[in-house]
This record gives structure tokens, sequence and C-alpha cells, in this order.
């Protein structure tokens, strides 16, 4: 039997290059000082989902929800093997949060006929591990969260295979069922050069407007459109369209996007800065550990 698999990824920042300088005043992270990537995890959630399909067949479709920009790991997925690639982008979805994300993108996971839904566990940037979960309860599916391997998939029930840190734990589950994946999970397949050759030119809607604009510099707002509107169509027919997706072909509940549907209110940022310079040994005992948190209170560290 074959499977469909909807894999969500995100572009991330590549948090491991933070230096003072990506740093804003604020605290926050000047995105644009940073490589972006694909988020890690969600490389594992994708050779999940290729393993799947080279085993069972099916089709493989990557979903993203961000800036056009986020169109590039689109093309890294097809690289590496997917079938389709969307790309969600909308002004309205700016301001997003965790719930407000993972309505978005149920909104486009029931666009498609799918058995699988995988996401990576976390992403690197925001690393709240919320949407994946988040968007299983908007489905209305069984949720496996940090899975490491797919044990067994059958027509109407899988086995999974969590990781739990300290030990493991089997789940049987029916399909449809939503996936988290960890990054022992597996090692990504490197990208296609074939591949590469053949989607390095796929474009987006909006990637095709700006490049329309570049080549033409003196063409007229009409003209463009109809040149873009031209390139898209050839573009489809080649199978190199990154079809792009807003709220309103999602037919979403503006109250449930962007700054409305987001009840996270960020009051303050504050950089921890680890100021200890000793180390102290504690023994591994009830007492020791008893003390230790007794100090920590007295100190107002804890309480
Ligand atoms: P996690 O929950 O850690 O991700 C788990 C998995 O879910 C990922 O591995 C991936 O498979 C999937 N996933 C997560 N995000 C996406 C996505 N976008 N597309 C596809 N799959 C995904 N971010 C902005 O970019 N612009 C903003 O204006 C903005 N405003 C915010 C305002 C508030 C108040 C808050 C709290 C957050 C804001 N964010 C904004 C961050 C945004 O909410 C998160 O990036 C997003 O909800 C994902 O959360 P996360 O990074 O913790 O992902």
């Amino acid at each position: 039997m074959a499977y469909n698999c909807v894999v969500l990824v995100k572009q991330v920042p590549d948090t491991k290059r933070i230096t003072v300088q990506a740093m804003n005043d604020d605290g926050t992270v000047n995105r644009g000082a940073l490589p972006a990537i694909f988020n890690p995890e969600d490389l594992n959630a994708l050779e999940m989902a290729l393993q799947i399909k080279d085993e069972h067949g099916g089709k493989v479709t990557v979903v993203t929800m961000g800036l056009p920009a986020a169109a590039e790991v689109l093309r890294e997925a097809l690289y590496r093997g997917a079938d389709e690639a969307i790309l969600i982008t909308d002004r309205r979805c700016a301001a997003s949060d965790t719930l407000a994300t993972s309505y978005i993108l149920s909104c486009a996971v029931k666009k498609f006929d799918y058995d699988i839904v995988l996401c990576g566990r976390q992403a690197i940037d925001g690393d709240t591990a919320q949407v994946g979960p988040q968007l299983a309860e908007k489905l209305s599916l069984t949720q496996i969260t940090y899975v490491e391997e797919l044990v067994e998939l059958n027509c109407d029930t899988i086995i999974a295979r969590r990781n739990m840190g300290n030990g493991w734990q089997l789940v049987k589950a029916n399909k449809p069922v939503l996936l988290t994946v960890v990054g022992e999970a597996n090692d990504p397949r490197v990208a296609a050069a074939k591949k590469m050759m053949k989607f390095k030119n796929a474009q987006s809607p909006m990637e095709t407007v700006e490049q329309v604009k570049a080549d033409n510099p003196d063409a007229s707002d009409d003209e463009v459109k109809e040149l873009a509107e031209h390139k898209c169509k050839a573009l489809e027919d080649k199978g190199l369209l990154i079809k792009q997706w807003d709220l309103d072909f999602l037919e979403a509940d503006l109250t449930w996007c962007g700054r409305s549907g987001s009840p996270t209110k960020v009051h303050r940022i504050q950089s921890v800065v680890l100021a200890a310079k000793e180390t102290k040994d504690v023994e591994p005992t009830e007492e020791g550990i008893a003390n230790m948190i007794h100090e920590l209170i007295e100190e107002k560290t804890i309480d």
C-alpha cells in the first residue's frame, strides 16, 4: 500500500552561528545577520517520509509557512526527493505565535489527502516543540512525538519507537497520524545532483515577479504582471512551480491568524549571562541534593 506524507518544514536562522554581532540591543536575534537554513530535525522528518515512499510508494509533499525567501528550503526538499512543495506566505501571518502558526498550517494540511503528517520535534529558533502537537490537536489526529524509528506500517496502523531520552517506548496508533521526528531518527540523504539540476529553476510566483522585474527594469506594473503570469504557466508545465498559498486560499479565519490569533505576549527579553566562576560538587545522595536545594532557596536562586 502506498502512503501520502505531508512534511512541515521551517526555514530558521542558523543559531549555531550566533555571535555578539548577531544580537540586537534588546536581546532579540538579528535574523538578517545569520544564514537561513533548513531546520535540522525537519530534515529528519523529510528523510523518514522519503524512506516511506521508497519502501511503499506514495507521495511526499512539503509545506512551509514563512517569508518568500523560505522557498529555498522547499527547493532543498525537492533536491532530496520531495514530489510537491507548497509555500504559505501572507503578510497577515506576521506576528503569529505557535497557536496561530499551527492553525494556519492545519488549514493547509486539510487540503491534502494524507496518511501521515510529519514534523520535526523542534525548531532551533522558536524552540518550543509546540507546533507539531498543536497541529495534531487541530486536525484531530493521533500524535506520536519524539519518533526515532518506524517499526511497522500497515494499512490501518503504525508502530513507532519513541526516544524517551533515558529509554524508549513502542507506540501503536491508527492512521492517519502525526509524527514529530527527532534528530537521532536517521541520516538525511544528500541532495541528488540530477534533481538539483532540474529543480534549481523551481520558483514560487513571488520569486517569478521579482525576477521579471529584475530582467525588465522599465516594465510597467501591468507588463510585469503579464510576463510573470506567462512565466508561471511555463514553470507549471515543466513541474517547476512552487505553489504559493495565502490565507484567502486557505479559507482561514483571520481572527485565528497573526497577532489577533496569538495569545502569547512577549513582555520582556532578558539575556542570561552565566556569572558563576567556580563549580561545587554535590553528593549524589538525597541529603546532598536536599542541601543544595536549600542553599539555592536561601540564595533566592529558586523559590
Ligand atoms: P516548534 O514548535 O519548535 O517546531 C516544531 C515543528 O513544527 C518544526 O520542526 C516544523 O516541522 C514545524 N513548524 C514550525 N513552524 C513551522 C512553519 N512556519 N512552517 C512549517 N512548519 C513549521 N515568527 C516570525 O517569523 N515572525 C513573527 O512576526 C513572529 N511573531 C511572533 C510573535 C509572538 C508573540 C511569538 C510568541 C512568536 C512569534 N514568532 C514569529 C515565532 C513563531 O511563533 C514561531 O516561529 C512558530 O510558531 C514556530 O514555533 P517554534 O519555532 O517554537 O517551532
